[in-house]
């Protein structure tokens, strides 16, 4: 079955017919400031009732099972880490395992989904502005895909998350300056081309890709969770996890939304200073290890804190240090490896844990894989020539 599904302003609640021409409602957009959040998000909003088993999380989704690209998007382990559960006192915490999609994050979900959107409409190239993740997954997923891609990345993009990107063979454009600068060029570059923007948020798809994470728990489970920990940059993830579950919602499958945990990194948390001062202020350059959630001005900023208001979301930061012991004991008790922006999940659980039920059914998203940057891992340990033995050492 395929549900039918139309576009909605997340702020003045207008419906749209859903067209790879509309990306922010007209209305709502008009007066954007470059150093404020996008306005006007569109949410996808389905019509009538869902009816059938729900299997696969690309029911849920507004484009046809056929457009899909023949890539295993999804379908993550949710699994309960033994020595993890052991170490906190909880015995119901779950470890959603992200960084074993294709390429190695979670973004690929909603690559996954702007692929097969740019099928249904016969749009034949891709474009994206992005500092890692974003590119290299949309370049990894178009390739399966049969797609031109085109990645916008700023003058100081770390080497090792472009290498990936064009191994899958995309185009990479080096832009003279910073990822706000690469993503206005990539706006532009696709409103003169008729080229599809993934750009994370401005894009309806890339929200409504990543929800897909929230739904395969719940069919996982049965049932949703009590708490879950997602790790915040411009908020796409976090939307993603609350749509999910509210759409599960809406459908009668779930009855009530598990209790949120937004994490940032404390030199990057736009989002978190607007939740306790009510509206965004002028940005302030963030800093943090975790590149995949260091961004000045998020770009889903406003629909992020939309729904951290509606469902009670709780805002926690966690410093560098934190999330590189995280990282090194999610690695060593459950043989997990994150980048530092998903290790942040995790050491915003440890943070927080005093205030939660220690039964609390509790999953820790873990959003990419750790050997996507290197240079930070090695921070978190020992590396000198010390810490490696030699056989005349252990012989
Ligand atoms: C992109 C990303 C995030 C943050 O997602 P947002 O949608 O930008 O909030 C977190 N972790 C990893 C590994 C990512 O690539």
């Amino acid at each position: 079955m395929s549900l039918k599904a139309k576009y909605v302003c997340s702020e003045c609640g207008r419906g749209f017919d859903i067209s790879p021409k509309l990306m922010l409602c007209p209305d709502c957009s008009k007066d954007r400031r470059p150093d404020r959040p996008l306005r006007g998000i569109l949410d996808v909003v389905y019509e009538g009732a869902f009816d059938g088993e729900l299997v696969d999380p690309i029911q849920m989704l507004p484009v046809e099972p056929e457009f899909f690209p023949n890539i295993p998007v999804g379908g993550t382990p949710l699994w309960r880490p033994e020595r993890l559960c052991g170490r906190t006192g909880f015995e119901n915490l779950l470890i959603k395992d992200d960084s074993l999609n294709p390429t190695g994050s979670l973004k690929d979900r909603a690559s996954f989904l702007v692929a097969a959107f740019a099928r249904k409409f016969g749009i034949s190239e891709i474009t994206v502005a992005s500092t890692g993740n974003a590119g290299s997954s949309m370049a990894g997923v178009g390739a399966a895909a049969n797609l031109s891609i085109t990645v916008f990345v700023p003058k100081d993009a770390p080497t090792a998350k472009l290498v990936q990107a064009l191994q899958y063979g995309a185009r990479v454009v080096r832009v003279d300056g910073n990822y706000d600068m690469a993503y206005d060029l990539s706006m532009e570059y696709s409103a003169r081309t008729g080229s599809l923007s993934r750009n994370t948020a401005f894009n309806p798809m890339t929200i409504e890709g990543k929800k897909t994470a929230a739904i395969e728990i719940f069919i996982d489970l049965g049932h949703s969770p009590d708490v879950v920990f997602v790790p915040v940059g411009d908020g796409v993830i976090l939307a993603g996890i609350f749509k999910g579950f509210a759409d599960l919602l809406s459908m009668g499958f779930i009855e009530k939304m598990p209790l949120v945990f937004a994490v940032f990194a404390d030199g990057s948390d736009a989002i978190c200073r607007a939740m306790e001062s009510g509206d965004f202020a002028d940005p302030i350059r963030s800093s943090t290890i975790a590149d995949s959630i260091c961004v000045d001005v998020p770009r889903n900023g406003y629909r992020a804190l939309k729904y951290l208001r509606e469902f009670g979301g709780q805002c926690v930061r966690v410093l560098d240090d934190e999330i590189l012991a995280a990282q090194h004991e999610l690695a060593m008790l459950a043989g997990v490896f994150a980048e530092p922006a998903a290790a942040a999940s995790y050491a915003g659980f440890l943070k927080s844990k005093s205030n939660i039920d220690q039964s609390a059914e509790t999953v820790i998203l873990i959003t990419g894989n750790g050997l996507k940057d290197i240079d930070s891992a090695k921070r978190g340990i020992d590396f000198s020539e010390n810490a490696i033995s030699s056989i005349e050492e252990i012989l």
